[in-house]
C-alpha cells in the first residue's frame, strides 16, 4: 500500500533523525545567546576592607564557575602589594584583569589633562601618565590587562591609539561620549562595550533593595534578546560600593587634591546593609545564570566573540565596487552582514585599489585593510560649493592621499586638489563614484566634481554639555568642547561590532 509505504518511510526518516541526534533540540537552529559581561572597577586604594570585598566577589564567582573582568587601578594594585594581600591578588587572578587608570581620581584625571592637548600630544601624555600603572597591574597580576575604561566620566579620545599600541583590544566602561544605540561597536581601533542600555538598569538603588525589580527587568531583556537574534548585557559593580558609606574618592571631589597624609577613610555601612548588597549581587547573578541561553563572558572572550571580520578579509574588485556604489553624500559605516566597514576603512580600501588598480601586478588577489586608520587630528576646511578638477589633478590627489594614509595611518584633515583643500568626506564620495563607474569598464572621466558631503557617523558622538562630564570629582562646571570635537573626528573609525557566528 502506497499510503502505508509512505508512512513507513516517514517513520524510518524520523527514526534515523532520532538516532543521529538523540536530542531533538539539536535539529533547531542554535538559539540566540545572551552574553553577560560582568566587570568590576577595582579602584579603592584607601579603605582596606574594600580589598576583602573584591576577594569575596571574585571567590563567589569562581565557586559558581562564572568568569568576570576586574579592571584594576594601578595604585590599587600597588596598594594590594604593599599590604601583602596575595590572597586578594590570587582570587582576582582567576578572572580576567583589565586596567582602570593609574591613580583614578587624583587630579588631573585623564579628561582634565587631555582637554588642553591635541591628538598627538594627548596620546603621548596618556602614555606618560598611565603606562606605569598598566605595567604595575600586569606585573602584580601576572596578566596583561585586556581592556581599559576611564575613571568616572573622565573619557578622552586621545587614549585610543596608545591603548591599541599596548595590546589592549577592548574599551569597557559606561558613559555617554560615544555610542551605537547601546550595541557593541568599533571606534578608535578598539572594540567598545560602552554606553549600553540594559546593564545600567540592573544596577542597585542606594540601599540595594531593588533585587526583584532587577530580576524582572533582566527577564524582559532576556526575552527580547533571545527573540531578536541575541545580545550582550554589560553589568558593572565596584567592590568598594558593597561596604562603604561613600565613595573613597570623594577625597578628590570638585577638583580637591589633598596629599596622601590627609586622605580620609570613610566609615563602613552597618553590617546588615553590607550583607544586603552582597545578597543583591549573588542572587541577581544566580538568577541570570539560571537562564539556558545566558553565557557569561570576560574581556578577552568578548574580543574573540566580536573579532573584526573586516581584518584579514580579502576584498575583491567587485566587492570594492559594490561598497563604492553604496556611498552616499551622508558618509556612513557599511554593515555587510558578516563584517562592517567604517568610513575610514572604506576610504583606505578605495585608495589602496586606486593605487594598485585591477590588472596591475599583485592587485588581482584582492585588497586587505593594512592597519588601523584613525580619524583626522584637526577639523576640515569647509566646502560649500562643488569644485571641479581635471582628471590629472584628481589622480595626483589620490596618490597623495594614499601616501598620507601609508605614512600617518590616519585620515588627513584635508585632501589637496593642488592649491585647494577639500574635506576628506567630500573626497571619499568623489573617489567612490569613480570606483563604482570603473567597474562598468568606463574610462576615467575628463573632469571630476567634488561636492559637499557630511560624516554621518558624527551623530554617534555626544554634544558637549556639563551633564556629559557629570562626575563629582571634576572641578565644578568642567566640560570640554575640544575633547568632543576630537571625538567627532574619530567618528571616521566607527562601525558596528558583529558577533562571529
Ligand atoms: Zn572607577
Amino acid at each position: 500500500m502506497r499510503r502505508l509505504a509512505l508512512f513507513s518511510c516517514i517513520t524510518c526518516f524520523v527514526t534515523v533523525l532520532v538516532l543521529i541526534s538523540p536530542n531533538a533540540r539539536a535539529q533547531r537552529p542554535a538559539a540566540a545567546k545572551v552574553y553577560v559581561a560582568l566587570w568590576f572597577d577595582t579602584e579603592d586604594y584607601i579603605l582596606p576592607p574594600s580589598d576583602d570585598a573584591a576577594k569575596r566577589l571574585a571567590a563567589f564567582l569562581t565557586e559558581q564557575g562564572i568568569p568576570a573582568t576586574f579592571k584594576v587601578v594601578g595604585e590599587k594594585a600597588r596598594t594590594l602589594e604593599r599590604r601583602h594581600r596575595t590572597d586578594v591578588i590570587a582570587a582576582l587572578q582567576k578572572h580576567a584583569i583589565g586596567y582602570h587608570s593609574n591613580t583614578h581620581s587624583q587630579h588631573p584625571t585623564p579628561a582634565e589633562y587631555e582637554s588642553l592637548l591635541d591628538w598627538e600630544a594627548g596620546a603621548a601624555e596618556f602614555t606618560r601618565r598611565e603606562r606605569p600603572g598598566f605595567d604595575d597591574v600586569q606585573r602584580i597580576f601576572q596578566q596583561k590587562p585586556c581592556c581599559y575604561g576611564q575613571p568616572g566620566s573622565s573619557w578622552a579620545p586621545q587614549t585610543f591609539p596608545p591603548l591599541a599600541s599596548w595590546g589592549v583590544g577592548l574599551y569597557l566602561d559606561e558613559a555617554e561620549h560615544v555610542g551605537l544605540n547601546g550595541q557593541p561597536f568599533y571606534y578608535g581601533g578598539l572594540l567598545n562595550i560602552f554606553n549600553t542600555k540594559e546593564g545600567p538598569q540592573l544596577r542597585p538603588n542606594d540601599d540595594w533593595t531593588n533585587l526583584e525589580e532587577s530580576k524582572t527587568k533582566f527577564r524582559q531583556f532576556y526575552e527580547q534578546m533571545t527573540s531578536n537574534g541575541g545580545g550582550l548585557i554589560s553589568l558593572y559593580f565596584h567592590p568598594c560600593e558593597f561596604i562603604h558609606s561613600q565613595f573613597w574618592d570623594m577625597n578628590f571631589a570638585h577638583g580637591a587634591n589633598p596629599p596622601r597624609e590627609q586622605w580620609q577613610i570613610f566609615p563602613l555601612r552597618p553590617p546588615d546593609s553590607r550583607e544586603r548588597a552582597f545578597y543583591y549581587f549573588e542572587q541577581l547573578v544566580l538568577y541570570m545564570k539560571s537562564f539556558p541561553q545566558v553565557q557569561f563572558i570576560t574581556g578577552p572572550q568578548a574580543i574573540r566573540l566580536y573579532a573584526d571580520g573586516a581584518r584579514g578579509h580579502k576584498f575583491s574588485a567587485s566587492e570594492i565596487a559594490e561598497i563604492a556604489s553604496q556611498m552616499e553624500p551622508e558618509v556612513d559605516f557599511q554593515d555587510r552582514g558578516t563584517y562592517a566597514l567604517s568610513p575610514a576603512e572604506i576610504l583606505t580600501l578605495l585608495s589602496e585599489q586606486m593605487a594598485a588598480p585591477p590588472g596591475t601586478p599583485g592587485a588581482d588577489s584582492g585588497v586587505t585593510l593594512p592597519f588601523t586608520v584613525y580619524g583626522p587630528s584637526l577639523p576640515s576646511p569647509q566646502l560649500t560649493e562643488p569644485v571641479e578638477v581635471p582628471w590629472s589633478q584628481f589622480a595626483r590627489s589620490v596618490r597623495d592621499l594614499h601616501s598620507f594614509l601609508q605614512h600617518k595611518h590616519q585620515i588627513p584633515s584635508a585632501v589637496w586638489l593642488g592649491s585647494e583643500p577639500v574635506p576628506p568626506e567630500a573626497f571619499l564620495v568623489a573617489i567612490a563614484k569613480i570606483a563604482a563607474e570603473n567597474k562598468k569598464g568606463r574610462a576615467p572621466p575628463e573632469k571630476v566634481i567634488i561636492a559637499p558631503a557630511r560624516l554621518a557617523t558624527e551623530k554617534y558622538v555626544a554634544a558637549d554639555s556639563p551633564e556629559l562630564w557629570s562626575w563629582p570629582i571634576f572641578p565644578q562646571g568642567f566640560h570640554s568642547e575640544h575633547l568632543v570635537e576630537l571625538a567627532r573626528l574619530q567618528a571616521w573609525t566607527l562601525k558596528p561590532a558583529k558577533v562571529n557566528k
